[in-house]
């Protein structure tokens, strides 16, 4: 993109199927102003959903001080595919939209010119930048949430393949007829390893017979740490195929760093740990050389695909 250079300051904008995430940043990605808003009673219509997501952006530019003007540039991340110019939505299942132009709800902010990524690309991005990824050449950042999702940022450059479809590891076949997955196919790495798949395993269980269903994947993690043998079982099997997975995608780009970002990143000793030893002891050795590949946890947390999705300027 030609902007690199000339941005002074943009807003970073992270569209969740519950929340959107705004943040107003300076050139350097340090954040002026958070602001976080609720969408879901809004988002079953897109184009008010983006006039009220237009708004709060421009809520967030006021408390920032600056007016419209000032911003040069706005990033969008979804959780979903958008188009290869960046410019609208082509499907975003988990907000129920489809061929939603986006760019005509940002038209008073006269100066911006707008940019629209996939959520785990921007939180790949926003790691590489600013986060546990810094420094490195080849980066993967796999987001772990409903879905798995996966950013790839070679040589600075958020990589996306020819079809756009690029870091689909989510749906990297780790069994052949395995577990059915959202997407229509079975046997997929998220139907294992996702927060979703967590959940929807543990409420088979038969102790829950009539009882309260299990609502999050932390509540697995929170009995498997307290020693219950099935949660154990159900999250070694989530790391296990995550682990798996991870072998592929490094002996196929050679990462220095594989950051796991999403909500379940923080459980080191019951996922990362494991996954960090599977992956060790299956990849092609010169692929994991000691001391220099790393596997971690991402750094930025929660504001990873708001950061990135306003500093994708610099790496499209
Ligand atoms: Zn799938």
């Amino acid at each position: 993109m030609s902007h690199e250079g000339q941005v002074s300051f943009s807003a970073g904008i992270d569209v969740g199927a519950s929340k959107v995430r705004i943040g107003i940043l300076d050139s350097e990605g340090r954040l002026l102003v958070r602001r976080t808003a609720d969408i879901r009673d809004r988002r079953g219509e897109s184009a008010a959903a983006l006039e009220f997501i237009r708004g709060e952006t421009a809520a967030a530019v006021r408390e920032a001080g600056l007016p419209p003007e000032k911003i040069d540039f706005i990033g969008l991340g979804f959780p979903g595919t958008v188009d290869e110019a960046g410019q609208s939505i082509d499907f975003a299942p988990n907000l129920g939209w489809r061929n939603v132009a986006v760019a005509p709800h940002f038209r008073g902010f006269s100066r911006a010119s707008l940019g629209l990524i996939q959520d785990a690309r921007a939180a790949a991005f926003g790691e590489y930048l600013l986060g546990s990824g810094r420094g490195t050449r080849v980066l993967v950042c796999i987001t772990l949430g409903t879905g798995i999702g996966a950013g790839i940022v070679m040589d600075g450059r958020i990589y996306h393949g020819s079809f756009n479809t690029a870091g689909e590891v989510g749906h990297m076949l780790v069994e052949e007829d395995g577990l059915a997955c959202a997407c229509g196919r079975s046997g997929c790495l998220e139907a294992y390893s996702s927060g979703t798949a967590i959940v929807k395993a543990a409420r088979q269980w038969k102790r829950w017979n009539g009882g309260p269903a299990l609502q999050e994947a932390v509540e697995v993690f929170r009995l498997a740490a307290d020693g219950d043998a099935e949660a154990r079982a159900l999250v070694a099997r989530a790391g296990r195929f995550l682990g798996l997975g991870i072998v592929n995608v490094v002996n196929l780009l050679s990462p220095d760093a594989v950051i796991i970002s999403g909500g379940m990143c923080g459980q080191e000793e019951l996922l990362l740990s494991p996954v960090r030893q599977y992956v060790l002891a299956h990849a092609y050795a010169l692929s994991v050389r000691e001391g220099r590949f790393r596997l971690v946890r991402a750094e930025l947390g929660e504001d990873a695909p708001m950061i990135g999705a306003g500093m994708i300027y610099r790496g499209l």
